[in-house]
């Protein structure tokens, strides 16, 4: 990464398209990207961005159009013509291979050696000359499988830029990044433009996009739809209304429902992060929205309602019952069942398939179910939710931390559509995932509303629970401080019960 290429070129697509077998993946993209500026790519999910990335990077050849890179044009026979052209793609899934090193996975094809033999400590100093500032604290001579993913992405990363390109596109290479490995990335892609590259970025996250960015071009159903170049001219809403090609309003697609008896019924409720007893009700057919800072103790409640934590004091029931929540078995055989907030950590099983994650917990009705009957009921199943929720995924079989996060999120929800349910938590379902899976969610959750279930939200996205709740309960520092019926439901009143 020491000199760029003496280029000032832009790169210019030119009427693009990608045809795949039965799905028009792209048609006619023109535009162009400057050197010397980070250009965005937006989309929602299926736009077609990663498509246009894999042509960039030569994994796929367009069925139309032209790519050029300057005065010259570029037509690839495979990922190794692009790299040969100065082009390197940082694609959303990994390539890397888990069972060597991670040395050997950054200098794959240009291992030194001495006499024919591997000559380790070099191979050791040059990767770790790699990660300099980038991920410093990772050891070479670690197995790559042993990493965290966040850690893999950032050797994908390294493994890129160790090529000195000219044209360096990300797709969404943050997805499995913390704030810090993020920061560092940020400060890298700062440097790339400064040098004067051409820098592609895809990603779903404003906060990134306003941050770094120097121009957003939006694709939706694989087509261009415009390119924004003043980003100090651009709204955070007039973006997402070009990505959605609709009123930001309209995604949540509230309809007033009939509302049944009360399901859920809280007194009192005192336990670990709960600084005053808590007492609400939540009937059948009502979202009930849960408005808070980070830290009012929302996530706690719903930890003691799906009996993840116990309470020290208070009375909960349900259809009138009151139930013993002593485990988490105690609230899904009562039919509560939460979506956790951290999707990664508590959700998923990353490395399980998207079949195994949406059967976990999911018992076929017929107890004595043999072995292979069991099977044949986990595949139908798995399938039939990933039909119902349109799960975008190439199989049931896929690894689910390939998903994008709104995919992983459906899945888990579907993991509860074959239990009974009565209650569904949700807790920021719909936190870091992009503006169409958003809505696909928030018509899942009246969907299930409809069909009677009591359905509480957490979230603290303002729009969001105003958007989608009947009612809104609001908390600060453990308590709860208001509780405010939809027609009343403006912003200052929430945030002024929010704050301290
Ligand atoms: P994005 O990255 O914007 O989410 P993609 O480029 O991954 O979108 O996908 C665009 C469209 O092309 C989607 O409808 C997707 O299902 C389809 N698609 C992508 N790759 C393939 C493929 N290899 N075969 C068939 N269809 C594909
Ligand atoms: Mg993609």
């Amino acid at each position: 990464m020491n000199t760029p290429h003496a280029t000032a070129s832009a790169l210019r697509f030119t009427g693009i398209g990608k045809q795949f077998p039965g799905v028009r993946a792209l048609s006619g993209i023109t535009f162009e990207v400057r050197p010397g500026q980070v250009h965005a790519l937006m989309g929602e999910n299926g736009a077609g961005k990663s498509t246009l990335l894999k042509i960039l990077g030569g994994a796929y050849t367009p069925s139309d159009g032209e790519l050029r890179l300057g005065e010259q044009v570029l037509s690839f026979k495979s990922a190794a013509d692009s790299i040969a052209s100065g082009i390197a793609v940082i694609h959303q899934e990994l390539h890397l291979v888990p069972d060597m090193s991670v040395a050997e996975n950054l200098l794959l094809g240009h291992l030194p050696n001495r006499f024919g033999i591997v000559d380790r400590r070099a191979l050791h100093r040059r990767a770790r000359a790699l990660l300099k500032g980038l991920a410093e604290e990772i050891d070479p001579s670690m197995r790559l499988g042993e990493l965290s993913l966040g850690q893999r992405q950032l050797v994908e990363i390294a493994k890129a830029l160790s090529r000195d390109a000219r044209v360096i596109a990300f797709d969404e290479p943050t997805s499995s990044l913390s704030t810090r490995e993020i920061d560092r990335l940020m400060g890298i892609i700062g440097r790339l433009r400064d040098e004067g590259r051409v820098v592609l970025y895809v990603s779903h996250r404003m906060e990134e996009i306003f941050r770094i960015c120097d121009a957003v071009t939006v694709f939706k159903d694989g087509r261009f739809v415009c390119t924004f170049d003043d980003m100090s001219q651009l709204s955070h809403d007039q973006l997402v209304t070009s990505m959605v090609g609709r009123d930001i309003e309209d995604i949540y697609d509230y309809r007033e429902r009939p509302q049944g008896e009360v399901a859920l019924n809280v007194q009192g409720l005192l336990g670990p992060g709960l600084a005053k007893p808590a007492s609400f009700n939540v009937r059948h057919g009502e979202v009930l929205g849960f408005f808070g800072l980070v830290g009012a103790g929302r996530t706690e409640l719903l930890r003691l309602l799906s009996g993840l934590a116990n309470h020290q004091a208070g009375q909960v029931s349900l259809d009138g019952q009151p139930l013993k929540l002593h485990s988490p078995r105690d609230a899904i055989d009562a039919g509560i069942l939460l979506c956790p907030e951290d999707r990664k950590k508590e959700g998923i099983v990353p490395q399980a398939s998207v079949a195994e994650n949406i059967n976990i917990g999911a018992r076929p009705a017929h107890a004595r179910f043999g072995c292979l009957l069991r099977r044949l009921w986990e595949r139908n199943n798995a399938e039939k939710q990933i039909r119902a929720l349109n799960v975008k995924t190439p199989s049931a079989d896929q690894a689910i931390l390939y998903l994008s996060g709104g995919n992983q999120q459906k899945a888990i929800l579907g993991r509860w559509l074959s239990l009974p349910m009565k209650v569904l938590l949700l807790d920021e379902p719909t936190r870091g995932i992009d503006i169409g899976a958003k809505s696909e969610i928030y018509q899942i959750i009246h969907r299930l509303a409809a069909d009677g279930v009591a359905v509480i939200v957490v979230s603290s996205d303002l729009m969001e629970v105003i958007g989608i709740s009947d009612r809104i309960v609001v908390m600060c520092e453990g308590a709860i401080t208001g509780e405010v019926p939809r027609a009343h439901a403006e912003e200052s009143r929430l945030l002024q019960l929010a704050l301290p």
